[in-house]
């Protein structure tokens, strides 16, 4: 199919395979399947819960859900608010402490293990996965834009990312401080929780779009539009661990080109050092050579799996929690009868 002046040739032979593979949200034998539809449905159920938590607080009744602190893994900007005001004062953020928790989860793996915070364990990204998966096995037509399209495109991401970044760096502590305690703040994760429950127009419509454009094009909202990935893209470039080449073995046959979901030209290069690689492992799955195409961290002997990559990446995020849950680095400091009043007071503004 030629789409935008661009073709598919390149991914032809594959086609057959690469539909009947899309044509399932699933793949049993990947490892990385696993780990997404886990992260994902847990994503799921905290959400479930903390609405269950909002309800009751917002009603006359005990309240006997706890609320799962989980859900502050939404709050990004907050979290960097939170590690700008720890660096400089040595204080943790007391009120979305679990914000800060799963944003250094995500920089720390993505430094160590590549991007695989955006390959493995994103729920958006792996939602975005899906939904193109999806628009595929309903014969949707892909786009894969022109470079003169792609390149600025994905510059929006970055540009996202520098505007958050620059209001971060011109507040000062005192203004850290008093956001970080203002009941703006202390209200965000329910503010984002209404954000889905009670959509205006508008949300709904970026929302519809961003479907509608996932749909065609694979990862949209990661390779154009996250700051999140931008941010963990820059921190993996500078990484340990990158998906490297043998050229003496390699049979120049280009699946690994041609199945890569970030159109990186795998078999084209000795070594895979861009911020757009999510350590996925794709293309080391298509590879029909072994050995040949490696994810490998500098400093260590051993090459990446899918199971120990799957596995180091959920003990990391289980250590990183469970040492800030012992530590008392993760709970709210904000008690349920205060959360109730902020619940009445939001609903009285609405
Ligand atoms: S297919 Fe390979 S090069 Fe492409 S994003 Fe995945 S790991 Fe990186
Ligand atoms: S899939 Fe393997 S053998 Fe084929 S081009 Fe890529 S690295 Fe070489």
């Amino acid at each position: 199919m030629d789409v935008m002046g661009i073709s598919d040739k390149k991914n032809q032979p594959l086609n057959r395979g690469r539909i009947k593979t899309l044509s399932l949200l699933f793949h049993r034998h990947r490892v990385r399947s696993w780990v997404q539809t886990g992260v994902f449905i847990a994503t799921l159920a905290t959400g479930v819960q903390f609405a269950l938590y909002v309800h009751q607080a917002a009603q006359a009744v005990p309240i006997t859900i706890p609320k799962p602190h989980g859900v502050e893994g939404f709050l990004p900007i907050g979290a960097l608010l939170g590690w700008k005001y720890f660096i400089t004062t040595a204080q943790w953020d007391s009120i979305h402490p679990a914000a800060m928790v799963i944003f250094g989860f995500a920089l720390v793996a993505s430094f160590l293990l590549s991007k695989s915070f955006c390959g493995w364990f994103c729920p958006v990204g792996t939602l975005s996965e899906w939904i193109f998966r999806l628009g595929h096995h309903w014969g949707m037509p892909s786009f894969i834009f022109p470079r003169w399209v792609d390149l600025p495109l994905r510059s929006v991401k970055y540009i996202f990312l520098g505007f958050f970044l620059w209001i971060i760096v011109q507040m000062n502590t005192v203004e850290t401080n008093a956001f970080l305690n203002s009941f703006y703040y202390k209200t965000s994760d329910v503010r984002m929780l209404l954000f889905f429950t009670h959509m205006s127009g508008t949300t709904l419509i970026c929302l519809s779009l961003l479907v509608c454009f996932s749909l065609f094009v694979r990862n949209f909202w990661c390779r154009y539009l996250c700051p999140y990935g931008a941010l963990a893209g820059i921190v993996s470039y500078a990484g340990p661990t990158h998906i490297s080449r043998d050229n003496g073995s390699c049979i120049a046959c280009g699946k690994c080109t041609a199945i890569c979901p970030n159109h990186i030209l795998v078999g084209q290069i000795p070594k895979v050092r861009t911020p757009e690689c999510t350590g996925c492992m794709d293309c080391v799955d298509s590879c029909p050579v072994d050995g040949t195409l490696m994810l490998k961290t500098t400093g260590l002997k051993m090459r990446w799996t899918e199971k120990k990559l799957g596995l180091m990446i959920i003990a990391l995020y289980l250590i990183l929690v469970y040492t800030a849950i012992i530590t008392g680095h993760w709970k709210s400091s904000v008690p349920d009868q205060q959360y109730r009043m902020f619940i009445a007071h939001m609903g009285k503004n609405r």
